[in-house]
């Protein structure tokens, strides 16, 4: 009898026979969904024989919602998203002009999915625009509901935008803008309780999984009050909530102001010696340089919504992992998470078998993790390993490969069963 998953006392309750909910998606959608699918249930086979097993149900949305129902995101989806709190999904085709911005967004919004998040490793045998990208190894959380990203601006020339202006200028006495007759305006939101429950999901993974230290980036050299406010109130969450399994580069300034370097590198260094989780913060465009200098400086990484954008995926393109990137949307408040394949919809090669369903089949991977299933995502990851070393993949992947097999989604798909 399947089941629902369920939330109680801040934890998953997952049924051996749970029904996770999962959107297809338009163009590649249907054929990476169908592949993804096929190795999800052969996995789960593969470790628990038929102890366990899902029941995917199929919700609509994007343009095969819009032809069946007339609605880009029915009612019926968004709460199956809701009751069901675990889904998975693929790309889906985002709507020319109308009401919504992006479905995405709006799943975002609606089930308040607060974290993005984005892990990036390497895979041997891919091909990489970086000498080691062995050394990439980061989990990046990106804030979700926020910042610049809100989507809370104003056309230039509208009469809110004039209205704004006037404001800005008359009562809040701003002089700054160059141009008032010709400027759209957008507000940047970046709250205490935005932050914090950003910074506590990221220290909650790294003490989880053991990682040696967290990153906020952020440009609070310039904004000071919203990206100064993020490193600001990250730092003093990680003291007042978890003071006991880490240590700040804020303590460690402080304590160099008070009793010198030399005290501050002792404190630093008996830190680590106990294996506390290091917190430490740098600006954005230095980070985005050292991640090509020193990559292997870098483990956990916290931060805003449009440095996450920027962030993720020059990560991934450092691995050679931008088409396979996974990624997920989570409330962990709530336990409410979507998994989702990171590319679009890809219409140029719809239809044609030859879509790469990585992406899909490793944000499966981090479902089947997030669910406690672990040996069904090592089990994905693992035979994915094996194909990519044997220079086995799809065009989009094996073209770069020297003596690279280009493979069908359907032909990946068996290798990847064989190889479990
Ligand atoms: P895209 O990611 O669909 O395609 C960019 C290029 O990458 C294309 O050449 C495509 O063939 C290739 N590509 C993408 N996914 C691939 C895969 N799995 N295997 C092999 N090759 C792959 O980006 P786009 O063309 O800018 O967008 C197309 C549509 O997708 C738009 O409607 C866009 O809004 C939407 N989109 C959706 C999402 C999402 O749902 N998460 C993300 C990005 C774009």
């Amino acid at each position: 009898m399947s089941e629902k998953i369920t939330f109680t006392e801040g934890k998953l309750q997952v049924p051996d026979y749970p029904v996770i909910p999962f959107i297809e998606g338009d163009g590649v959608g249907p054929e990476i969904w169908q592949s993804a699918q096929t190795i999800f249930d052969k996995a789960i086979e593969k470790a628990y024989g038929d102890k366990r097993r899902v029941e995917w149900k199929q919700v609509l949305a994007g343009g095969k919602a819009f032809d069946q129902t007339g609605s880009w995101m029915p009612d019926e989806t968004m709460t199956a998203f809701k009751d069901y709190l675990v889904g998975i999904k693929g790309p889906l085709t985002t709507p020319i002009g109308g009401g919504i911005r992006s479905l995405n967004v709006a799943l975002r919004q609606e089930l308040d999915l607060f974290v993005c998040l984005r892990p990036v490793r390497w895979f041997k045998g891919v091909e990489t625009p970086v000498k080691h990208p062995e050394k990439v190894n980061m989990t990046i959380f990106r804030e979700n509901t926020e910042d610049i990203y809100a989507g809370i601006e104003w056309l230039e020339g509208t009469d809110d935008a004039k209205k704004l202006y006037k404001f800005l200028h008359e009562e809040m006495g701003v002089t700054k803008v160059r141009f008032p007759e010709t400027s759209s305006f957008g507000i940047k939101p970046v709250s205490i309780d935005g932050s914090e429950r950003l910074v506590r999901a990221a220290i909650e993974y790294a003490i989880a999984q053991k990682a040696p230290s967290i990153t906020l980036v952020h440009k609070g050299n310039i904004m000071k009050f919203t990206e100064g406010g993020f490193k600001q109130w990250g730092y003093a969450l990680a003291e007042r909530e978890f003071g006991d399994k880490l240590f700040t580069m804020n303590q460690y300034d402080q304590l160099k102001k008070a009793q010198g370097a030399e005290a501050a590198d002792k404190a630093l260094q008996a830190a680590k010696a106990a294996g506390k989780i290091i917190v430490k913060d740098v600006i954005t465009d230095a980070f985005l340089q050292n991640t090509l200098l020193k990559p292997e400086d870098y483990s956990v990484i916290a931060t805003m919504n449009l440095n996450g954008d920027y962030i993720s995926d020059q990560l991934a393109a450092m691995v050679g992992g931008i088409g396979i990137a996974p990624g997920a949307n989570i409330n962990y408040a709530t336990g409410h998470a979507i998994f989702e394949a990171t590319h679009g919809t890809a219409p140029d090669i719809a239809g044609e078998d030859k879509a790469n369903p990585s992406s899909l089949l490793l944000s499966g991977a981090m479902m089947f993790d997030y669910l406690g299933w672990f040996e069904v995502g090592k089990l994905i990851s693992q035979a994915m390993e094996k194909l990519f070393q044997k220079r086995h993949a799809t065009v989009d992947l094996a073209r770069f490969m020297p003596e690279g097999v280009a493979l069908p989604t359907s032909q990946f798909t068996e290798e990847m069963v064989a190889h479990l």
